[in-house]
């Protein structure tokens, strides 16, 4: 049981406590550190547009010059997906 030695993927804190399950089965967890900018995460994503490395990975490529397109294909995501956490991640660093 991996119970309370979970790590958050943003802020690295281990105040991380078990938080229901999605629809599909996979444990959720929440951050409990209230500077973190993110409370829920998974530890295994379906969805790999939803990791943070691959989120990582889209503002650096929005910042190299890449479009929005060239970007969704590079990293095997939808355009949608790469908009959206542009947007999140533009919010967060204008806090
Ligand atoms: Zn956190």
């Amino acid at each position: 049981m991996t119970y309370g030695l979970v790590p958050c993927p943003d802020c690295q804190g281990v105040d991380v406590v078990r938080y229901g399950k999605q629809r599909h089965g996979p444990q959720r967890y929440r951050c409990n550190n209230t500077d973190c900018p993110r409370h829920i995460f998974l530890l295994a994503y379906r969805n790999h547009g939803r990791l943070p490395a691959v989120k990582q990975q889209m503002v650096d490529l929005a910042l190299n010059g890449s479009g929005l397109r060239a970007t969704a294909r590079v990293l095997r995501v939808s355009p949608t997906t790469v908009i959206s956490t542009l947007k999140k991640k533009i919010r967060a660093y204008s806090k």
